[in-house]
């Protein structure tokens, strides 16, 4: 279960359990959580596989050498927290505020999403079961 609180730069940093890096790398924790990544790795194959707290971009096949920012950018330009660029506690209040408030729109658009598939998928049982009286 993905926590809420993913737009807080320690939540994100506290998802790297089993990060292939080391800080000495240019894709360490550190940098990774504050381009706005959280780990989403389930286990070992897939043990460098991150997510945009905001956009929803997931990356893996890192190299040591990769700036977080940068390959955001190069796959998501069009997320609004590359497009601010900044670090958390670079943000004025207001850019802050804009991000949680982008966050929380993409969660309510997701859980809405979910919600109309299964009643798309009710929809459709129900379809079938009345076609296949006639
Ligand atoms: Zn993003």
């Amino acid at each position: 279960m993905e926590s809420r609180d993913l737009f807080l730069v320690q939540e994100r940093v506290k998802t790297f359990k089993n990060w292939p890096f080391n800080d000495k790398n240019m894709c360490n924790v550190r940098n990774m959580a504050e381009a706005g990544f959280y780990s989403v790795a389930t286990g070992v194959d897939d043990a460098d596989a991150a997510k945009c707290f905001l956009c929803g971009k997931e990356l893996d096949g890192w190299e040591a050498s990769d700036d977080p920012w940068a390959e955001h950018k190069s796959h998501a330009a069009q997320c609004a927290f590359v497009q601010l660029g900044k670090k958390e506690d670079e943000l004025l209040l207001s850019e802050y505020l804009s991000v949680i408030k982008q966050y929380m729109i993409n969660e309510i658009k997701r859980v809405a999403e979910v919600a109309k598939e299964k009643v798309d998928d009710r929809a459709k049982s129900i379809r079938r079961k009345c076609l296949g009286r006639k």
